[in-house]
């Protein structure tokens, strides 16, 4: 897999954030074929949850992804601390928050959170979660479409030849490519966000509601350690987001170094299609107005994956995990749909509303509370420990 070839930063001694191309190239790239009985497309979060809950299964289990895992930092890597322990990833958190502090130009509110925050190192946390997958295998290849092959298989075309598996994953972000990807930026619902990762470091976990900075959408400044992921998300596709993520950088007198930036899906989509199974970003599994995208592209992957499993096991035909795996994650649209209410609703509210709002009674303590413990319940963490009566119950109320 090649994880001798992660690069440590110089004299750092932690791991290089920016991406150091580990990928395989010109004759390293001999052609890929075979038959799996699990194919999981994408090696970030989403897919490598989806391949953890196969481990010591009888599949045989293939990831592809176009980087080596772990080479490609997907987001600014902030997540719920519980998610990242029940998955036993702590090792890969780099610094953990218990307040957030929310800016906008008529006040500033410091909110005690019921849970905590932390950042991770992203080349770590995938190190983690695929010494959780088995016996699965890895290889680097670009996915480029999908069809039909014999007795129900899918054929998977990719730049190093096909593979072929009754089971397919479509974890490879909002391309949603083996369904040959309808949506167009910018006229699609798509957010866009870009960050910079300059060294430094900081005690606080910080974000802007500031429309000198994005008319819809915010700025965030999340410290890990010794580099600071400083950056702007806009909800509107079409507004630019490089100059005003330098302007907030500069502001923060931090250096705008080493660019990551992708679109960032805001609706919930099929979480099946003829039948594939999607997951994460793919599936439009990130939260609308947060943008948190990686504890849902866990928990939808970690659904995902004890679908499958029932399948290799005997238990479940592949029609039947198709309907449960589709019916749970549409189970969800009715909080994805609030979600995305409020996050076209607060635009709107006049800046200094919106500080009043903040300051009183929206930061009170029990309302905090109250909110936060409801966000997290959208996809608690205690759905990642194996066969808690959450995910049993979740999944069976698909069923
Ligand atoms: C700037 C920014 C900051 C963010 N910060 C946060 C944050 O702090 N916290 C949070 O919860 N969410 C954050 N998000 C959202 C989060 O990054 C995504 O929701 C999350 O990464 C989705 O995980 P995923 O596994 O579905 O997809 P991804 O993480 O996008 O992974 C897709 C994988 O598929 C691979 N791939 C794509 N196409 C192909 C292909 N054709 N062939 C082979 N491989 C392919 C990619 O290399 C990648 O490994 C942020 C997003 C952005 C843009």
């Amino acid at each position: 897999m090649g994880l001798d070839t992660w690069a440590r930063a110089a004299g750092s001694g932690t791991l290089a954030p920016v991406p150091v191309r580990a990928t395989k190239r010109g004759d390293e790239r001999t052609p890929l074929a075979g038959e799996y009985d699990v194919l999981i497309c994408g090696a970030s979060f989403a897919g490598l949850a989806v391949a953890r809950e196969l481990a010591g299964s009888d599949a045989r289990t293939l990831v592809v992804d176009r980087y080596e895992i772990g080479e490609r930092q997907t987001s600014a890597c902030a997540a719920p601390t519980e998610w990242l322990e029940n998955l036993g990833l702590g090792e890969s958190i780099r610094q953990t928050f218990q307040d957030l502090v929310v800016h906008t130009p008529h006040t500033t509110v410091r909110m005690e959170l019921p849970w905590t925050f932390s950042t991770f190192d992203y080349r770590e946390l995938c190190r983690l979660l695929w010494e959780q997958c088995g016996d699965a295998e890895f290889e680097t290849a670009k996915v480029e479409s999908r069809r039909g092959g014999p007795d129900g298989t899918h054929i998977v075309a990719t730049d190093r030849g096909d593979v072929t598996a009754p089971l397919v994953v479509d974890a490879l972000g909002w391309k949603r490519v083996l369904a040959g990807n309808a949506f167009q930026p910018p006229d699609a619902p798509l957010s866009r966000g870009l960050e910079v990762h300059p060294w430094g470091a900081s005690g606080e976990l910080e974000i802007w509601i500031d429309r000198d900075y994005v008319p819809a959408g915010y700025g965030w400044s999340f410290p890990a350690r010794d580099e600071v992921r400083v950056g702007v998300g806009s909800f509107d596709p079409r507004h630019h987001v490089k100059e005003p993520t330098v302007r907030l950088a500069a502001d923060l007198e931090r250096e705008a170094v080493r660019y990551q930036g992708n679109w960032i899906p805001h609706q919930l989509r099929p979480a099946t299609e003829s039948g594939v199974f999607f997951a994460g970003d793919s599936a439009g599994h990130c939260l609308p107005l947060t943008a948190e995208g990686i504890r849902t592209a866990l928990y939808f992957g970690i659904a995902c994956g004890r679908e499958l499993r029932r399948v290799v096991e005997g238990r479940a035909t592949r029609d039947t995990a198709l309907r449960r795996y589709s019916a749970f994650s549409a189970d969800h649209e009715w909080q994805f749909n609030w979600m995305l209410r409020t996050q076209k609703a607060v635009p709107r509210v006049p800046p200094r509303l919106l500080a009043a709002a903040l300051r009183f009674p929206l930061s009170s303590d029990a309302f905090v509370r109250w909110s936060f413990t409801h966000y997290l319940n959208i996809a608690h963490p205690s759905f990642a420990l194996a066969s808690t009566p959450a995910s049993s119950s979740a999944l069976s109320a698909a069923a």
